[in-house]
């Protein structure tokens, strides 16, 4: 399988093999992030729900995973990639 420029360490990587269930992001993460560094956002993502004691159910909840999970790969937000 063809490897991933990652944006967020900068190599090319492994890349992200299985299902993430994220819908239209999913080609955005596959096509942008590596296998390793998507596994320290599993990690981190674990973290985020703790600290900010997330409820998944909740739509403003998986909206504050989703912001930290831009950041924390370092993703262009879809609403402001440059024209
Ligand atoms: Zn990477």
């Amino acid at each position: 399988m063809a490897q991933v420029q990652c944006v967020r360490c900068g190599n090319l990587g492994e890349p992200i093999t299985e299902p993430l269930y994220l819908g239209k992001l999913e080609t955005l993460v596959k096509g942008n992030i590596c296998a390793a560094c998507w596994g320290e956002w599993v990690k981190m993502r674990v973290m985020v729900i703790n600290e900010y004691q997330v409820n998944l159910g909740d739509e403003s909840g998986r909206a504050l995973v989703k912001e930290q999970m831009f950041s924390f790969l370092k993703l262009p937000k879809p609403e402001q990639q440059p024209q």
